[in-house]
């Protein structure tokens, strides 16, 4: 008799956990690579860097899509006796074994070159400003990614398949009357902020000193609930989340002596990616249930704590004193009040990052329309710079002056993900909803946020999100905390009262 067929289904379990864990350590010992390169890595080891990094996402991609993993997860599938818990989990693992098994061997090298080629095209256009640098590049990688529609497979629109990579159960079909309803009511509201009178935001300019601001943000993650014995923030010129297990979570920040609102919240921002991280079940290390539960909701996360938490009033309360001591000579003259309106300021804009709460959407709205056009085929990428243009004229009313603050502002197309951009302004709505769930949960919740008590905050989310890792999908997990799947009313409630009285909206 074949010894597999000896083995118990707990050993069969123990054999695929093994297996995981493996692909996890080089995964992680791939990101560690990954965060030094974007940190401390002198200039003269990039290319050996990119060498071991190829080596090692080669392996665990090997690893992962190795013929033993596929028998090993069909036996415990057929298993009668998995707990609900590792059934979860190896029901997911097969979902993304059987994505990963349809890619053929030379569309994953064809896809590896063009996505190096394109980066390096979209560098060198940015540097040179012209579009016409990038264009031929990304037009190869459309081209590759209508393929992989094809080779994934759908049943209505090919950018399914696409957006299916980044946020699982998300479609067209839900985008699209997701972004019809927010875009309709965020528009109307916008009209209403633009015939009010303008927020004075001179708060904001100054100088502010950096080992100043940089104790500052360790003052703020440390109130969040950040535990810097399993963590630690460094500086990068893009602020990032990595982690190598959640006893080892990654943040960093960048610090800009002439603009102190840059730190402070993508400090705060990062801080919730990370306290998601932290919270995930150490012991399903490699596993689906020590996994967040999509980009979305790890978006819902940092945007929860950067948004509906640090712009309000209460957090405001507490932590603004504390601000003013950093900077005595600066904040000393202004009000609390100042402080709050300056930081809610709405004023469309040309780059996406650095939009406000709410003008953000139409950025991400623009991205997904053009997105969806691409893969379709309607719409050439010898058309799309004009494109872009004119979808900034008609949805934020701003003319584009160039190709770097415009088309070529965002790495994401150079790296193939298309699909990706939605994931953000969904974390936006989840942690809307999610806010709502947790002040009904928490009836003081604007009290102890005022008094700088965030613990209950975090216990909630613990409790009901992070601890779950990726048992839910994204919408089963909105249904499971707030009673119901996705409600974008969420969202326009929290921004319309909140807007109605930062611009005295009558
Ligand atoms: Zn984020």
């Amino acid at each position: 008799m074949n010894k597999m067929a000896l083995k118990n289904r707990k050993e069969l379990y123990r054999s695929y956990s093994e297996k995981m864990k493996s692909i996890a350590d080089v995964r992680y010992a791939a990101a560690v690579l990954g965060w030094d390169q974007e940190t401390y890595l002198p200039e003269n080891g990039a290319a050996g860097r990119a060498r071991q990094l190829a080596t090692l996402s080669g392996i665990a991609h090997d690893w992962f899509a190795d013929d033993s993993l596929g028998t090993l997860l069909q036996e415990l599938l057929q298993a009668g006796d998995l707990t609900e818990a590792e059934r979860k989990n190896v029901t997911r693992t097969a979902e993304d074994y059987e994505r990963n098994k349809k890619y053929p061997a030379a569309f994953v090298q064809e896809l590896s070159l063009t996505t190096s080629e394109c980066y390096h095209a979209w560098m060198k256009a940015r540097k040179a400003n012209d579009y016409t640098l990038f264009e031929p590049a990304l037009r190869k990688m459309v081209d590759l990614k209508r393929r992989e529609a094809r080779i994934i497979g759908y049943t209505d629109h090919p950018y399914d398949a696409l957006i299916d990579e980044f946020e699982k159960g998300a479609t067209v079909k839900m985008l699209d009357i997701v972004f019809a309803e927010v875009r309709d009511k965020l528009k109307r509201l916008l009209d209403r902020i633009n015939r009010a009178p303008r927020i004075d935001d001179a708060i904001f300019r100054g100088r502010f000193d950096k080992d100043r601001q940089w104790q500052f943000g360790l003052d703020l993650l440390r109130a969040m609930g950040f535990d810097f014995s399993s963590g630690r923030q460094d500086i990068s010129e893009h602020p990032f989340t990595t982690n190598f297990n959640s006893r080892d979570v990654r943040i960093t920040t960048r610090i800009d002596e002439q603009d102190f609102a840059n730190m402070t919240w993508s400090c705060i921002h990062e801080g919730g990616h990370a306290l998601y991280e932290q919270g995930l079940p150490a012991a399903q290390y490699g596993l689906p249930g020590g996994e967040p539960a999509s980009l979305a909701i790890h978006e819902s996360q940092s945007r929860l704590w950067e948004n509906n938490v640090g712009r309000s009033r209460e957090y405001w309360a507490c932590f603004y004193p504390k601000l003013a001591d950093y900077f005595p000579g600066h904040f000393g003259s202004y009000s609390p009040e100042a402080f709050y309106k300056a930081m809610n300021k709405v004023q469309p804009s040309l780059v996406r990052t650095e939009a406000d709460e709410l003008t953000y959407h139409f950025h991400v709205m623009i991205r997904y329309e053009l997105e969806k056009k691409l893969i379709l085929g309607e719409l050439d990428t010898r058309n799309l710079k004009e494109a872009w243009n004119g979808m900034y004229r008609t949805y934020l009313d701003v003319d584009v002056p160039d190709d770097k603050s415009g088309i070529l502002q965002d790495v994401h197309w150079s790296h193939g993900s298309f699909g990706y951009f939605p994931t953000y302004s969904l974390g936006s709505f989840y942690a809307a909803q999610f806010f709502n769930a947790a002040s009904r949960a928490i009836p003081d919740l604007p009290d102890r946020i005022a008094s700088g008590d965030l613990g209950a905050l975090l216990d909630w989310l613990r409790n009901n999100i992070h601890s779950l890792g990726r048992r839910f999908d994204a919408e089963e997990l909105c249904e499971r905390v707030t009673g119901e799947r996705l409600n974008v009313q969420y969202f326009m409630n929290y921004v319309e009262r909140k807007y109605a009285g930062v611009y005295d909206l009558s």
